[in-house]
């Protein structure tokens, strides 16, 4: 599977969405803006890691608040 790499951090995301597997991100709420930072040909096929999910989402948070 190719699907290994974070497009954001382009470390190990740790996906485990597979045939009979359910990964964490599915259940996971992702904000839409987080997709501006993963590449076009990256999209919907690579799992953000959950770093990098936790970070966007604090920054967010910080920028909100
Ligand atoms: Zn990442
Ligand atoms: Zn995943």
């Amino acid at each position: 599977m190719a699907n290994v790499i974070c497009p954001i951090c382009h470390h190990a995301n740790h996906c485990e969405a597979g045939e009979n597997k359910q990964c964490w991100c599915t259940e996971e709420e992702f904000p839409k803006k987080i997709f501006d930072l993963v590449p076009e040909e990256s999209l919907y096929k690579h799992c953000i890691c959950k770093n990098c999910l936790t970070e966007f989402k604090e920054k967010e948070f910080l920028e909100n608040s």
